[in-house]
């Protein structure tokens, strides 16, 4: 009797747990129609931020860009590219017109107390391991008399340009939480942490990586209008006409046309798919109310979701049996990278979801309960790629290059770089059905996505060589 009473208890749980999951699934949908309406929201978004200098969702923030690369660029030039859980220095050498470059470069893990310290902390880190980096390059010459070494700083914050190389840091994302530099012009933040080294360096250029990454993109192909990032956070940036840009006061630049950053990761709206799981990652977060679509969607943020989910499974419908277990309770428990390899899982019997349970949450599941966790992540994972896609389709449709508006002239190319689309198979198989669903299969011919893996760093040494203060004396 005492089997048969177990055996009825585990087919309740089975049913709660489905009927749970159903829910949520429900909860997460994103029809056809569902994301029209999110595309439609961010554009309007996108026109308002473009209008206005305060107050708007996405920032549309100008990059004060004048020129971007075009392939002929010379000499050598230095990167520092912080931005999520690495920073990176690089040393290019560009060879000049269809020579290419060379580069040298390193990456360091950003130790997680050195993201929630000061910002003297933080930058003395960086500008020492740069120091080190240049001090130990294989071929150290010295620049010409008079002149400094010259280095593009990729920082991937919403940063309020002033000047291709001045900003001010608006508010840290994607986990930082730094006192004391909010507010301040980053440029003059790491210059002061260069002095306090006694290190000669020019800060040429501040720029997004998305901005670097763009850079990086147009070095070898023109047809790049636009650059996006899904890694640890998201955000894009494209190229905008200068008369599309009312809040811009000053002469327009040169070139006629504005890199704008938009810093969709801010992005909110009625009209997306949001439930519990993200309501409560927000507010436990180190920015509530900030960024609600690079949380629904981004490497810092889709494993944690998955979690809160599976919690809640444990919890109200006794998933994981009568006790919820204990690790699932804490935060970071179960990160992105755990997520997408368990998605990764082709066996019958779900093996690595099996074993990722086991080494992550000490847990010890049946094939049933490893299909609720593998449903879970792929509902999560399918989100945020089909939102990703609209996000990407929203900036096309504001350009006109969404092949709805008659502008078949000539190709799109979107660069593209971070983990979610450069290693996670699934989150960019379904990026690219969405895609596909709302372009349609003509217009989506005529763009195309190509992967810029780490261009963001040879961007930023791009655009340092193209605002270089030295102009056409650049050293090599
Ligand atoms: C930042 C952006 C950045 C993006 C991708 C976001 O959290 O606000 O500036 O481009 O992450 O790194
Ligand atoms: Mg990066």
């Amino acid at each position: 009797f005492r089997q048969e009473a177990g055996v009825v208890a585990l087919a309740a749980q089975q049913q709660d747990s489905q009927r749970l999951l159903d829910e949520f699934r429900q909860a997460c949908d994103t029809p056809l129609a569902k994301l029209e309406a999110v595309v439609d929201a961010m554009v309007l978004e996108m026109e308002a931020g473009l209008a206005a200098d305060e107050g708007c969702l996405l920032k549309m923030l100008p990059s004060f860009v004048e020129n971007l690369p075009k392939g002929t660029e010379k000499g050598v030039y230095y990167a520092l590219d912080l931005g999520g859980t690495n920073f990176r220095v690089l040393r290019a050498v560009f060879l000049g017109p269809g020579e290419g470059c060379t580069q040298e470069s390193e990456v360091f893990a950003i130790p997680q107390e050195l993201m929630l310290g000061t910002s003297e902390q933080l930058f003395d880190f960086i500008v020492s391991r740069l120091q080190d980096f240049v001090n130990r390059e294989t071929q150290n010459k010295s620049p010409p008399e008079g002149h400094k070494r010259e280095l593009g700083f990729t920082f991937s914050f919403p940063v309020k340009q002033t000047s291709v190389a001045s900003g001010t840091l608006i508010h840290w994302s994607k986990g930082f939480k730094v006192s004391g530099t909010e507010g301040r012009d980053i440029v003059e933040v790491l210059r002061e942490a260069i002095d306090r080294r006694n290190f000669q360096m020019e800060v040429a250029a501040l720029v997004n990586d998305t901005v670097g990454t763009l850079a990086g993109g147009r070095y070898i192909n023109s047809d790049v209008m636009m650059a996006v990032i899904l890694g640890t956070g998201t955000n894009a940036c494209y190229i905008e006409r200068a008369e599309a840009v009312p809040k811009w006061q000053a002469p327009p630049p040169s070139s006629g046309v504005h890199v704008i950053n938009t810093e969709w990761g801010n992005f909110s709206s009625p009209t997306l798919p949001t439930t519990f799981a993200d309501d409560e990652l927000d507010r436990e977060s180190v920015n509530p109310g900030e960024h609600i679509f690079e949380k629904m969607m981004s490497g810092m943020y889709l494993g944690d979701l998955v979690r809160r989910v599976l919690l809640k499974l444990a919890q109200d419908a006794s998933l994981f049996g009568d006790t919820v277990p204990e690790k699932l309770t804490k935060k970071g428990s179960l990160v992105t990278p755990d997520t997408s390899k368990m998605h990764g899982d082709e066996t019958p019997d779900l093996e690595t979801v099996g074993d990722t349970l086991k080494k992550k949450l000490d847990l010890d599941t049946s094939v049933e309960q490893r299909k609720v966790v593998y449903s879970v992540i792929d509902i999560i994972a399918r989100r945020g790629a089909r939102l990703a896609a609209a996000a990407i389709v929203a900036v096309l449709r504001k350009i006109g290059r969404d092949g709805k508006s008659g502008n078949g002239r000539s190709k799109t190319v979107i660069a593209m770089d971070g983990g979610l689309y450069e290693r996670y198979p699934q989150f960019r198989n379904y990026l690219k059905e969405a895609f596909l669903e709302l372009l349609g299969e003509a217009a989506v011919k005529n763009v195309d996505i190509e992967l810029s893996k780490d261009g963001s760093g040879i961007g930023a040494a791009l655009l340092a060589a193209c605002h270089s203060k030295y102009g056409a004396q650049r050293w090599d």
